[in-house]
């Protein structure tokens, strides 16, 4: 059967390990195309839609999550939200979309959310390293606002015939007795870890095969899967509900303009028309 996009979590049977692992080849690339990227930023953009997926369902599979790539200088932002129905966006904010920035040339933050209920939210920011490797900046996350010990690699070649994206986190636990010695085990292996678009591509970024081989030689057992898709939650609803926001007087502006109202999503470019009845039904309600 050909891989599809999905998160599997998996645990060692001494307790010592768990493993998030992802495919997102799918996914990402759809954001990357309904964002019309290419080079870098591609990349960059399919590693954060994938740090999204696994951050939401290490820390919070029910909840929703954000992910931002904040750059210095007002240069923009990338954003990438998983939501627990399965579905994953993202946006590239920026002025200069031509030159998009960088952040192997630009400092930059990642600031990671999920949105807790009664919509409280659990927020953390740490910098990305000069390499602007996100791998790292996603695993100083989690050290430091998680206080997790983990092992984390993303990787992503979303242009060319053989598009492959995913990772994996693995969390060492903390009730793991001898969790030195399986610690120094662990990272050993993940050594061959480090750089994974290689082995994403040649395994069709099967989440199953990177487990299986990252477990190799320790029982471990299947815990949960679940699928990723690329998505949205843009509606002519949630059209109508943020023009209902504006001004009045906006609003009567609009009318007297006398056309049908053309409103594309940033997100995922789905595009909604608005008629002058339904703005006209706007000032009635209010
Ligand atoms: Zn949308």
């Amino acid at each position: 059967m050909p891989e599809t996009d999905t998160v599997i979590r998996a645990m060692t049977d001494d307790g010592a390990f768990r493993i998030v692992a992802a495919r997102t080849t799918d996914t990402a690339s759809a954001v990357v195309a309904a964002q019309e990227l290419s080079g870098p930023i591609a990349r960059d953009m399919a590693d954060l839609v994938t740090a999204a997926v696994l951050y939401r369902e290490t820390m919070a599979p029910s909840l929703r999550v954000q992910c931002i790539v904040r750059f210095s200088e007002g240069a923009g932002q990338l954003v990438a939200d998983s939501h627990p129905d399965g579905w994953s966006r993202g946006l590239l904010q920026t002025s200069t979309p031509e030159t998009p920035p960088d952040i192997r040339k630009l400092p930059a933050t990642l600031e990671m959310m999920r949105t807790l209920p009664r919509s409280d939210l659990h927020r953390g920011v740490v910098q990305v390293p000069e390499s602007g490797n996100l791998s790292e900046a996603f695993m100083r996350y989690m050290q430091l606002s998680e206080q997790i010990v983990s092992m984390i690699s993303l990787g992503s070649a979303v242009e060319g015939h053989r598009p492959a994206a995913g990772g994996f986190v693995v969390q060492l636990l903390p009730e793991a007795s001898e969790a030195e010695a399986a610690m120094e085990t662990m990272t050993r292996r993940l050594e061959g870890f480090v750089e994974i678009t290689k082995r994403l591509q040649a395994s069709d970024a099967s989440p199953t095969q990177m487990v299986e081989e990252i477990f190799e030689g320790m029982p471990f057992t299947w815990l949960h899967r679940s699928d990723v898709r690329f998505g949205c939650q843009c509606s002519h609803l949630r059209v109508m509900t943020t023009l209902s926001l504006l001004d009045r007087s906006e609003i009567q502006e609009l009318v007297e303009e006398g056309e049908t109202l053309s409103i594309g999503c940033d997100y995922c470019g789905a595009s909604y028309s608005v008629e002058i009845a339904q703005l006209q039904g706007l000032l009635s309600a209010s």
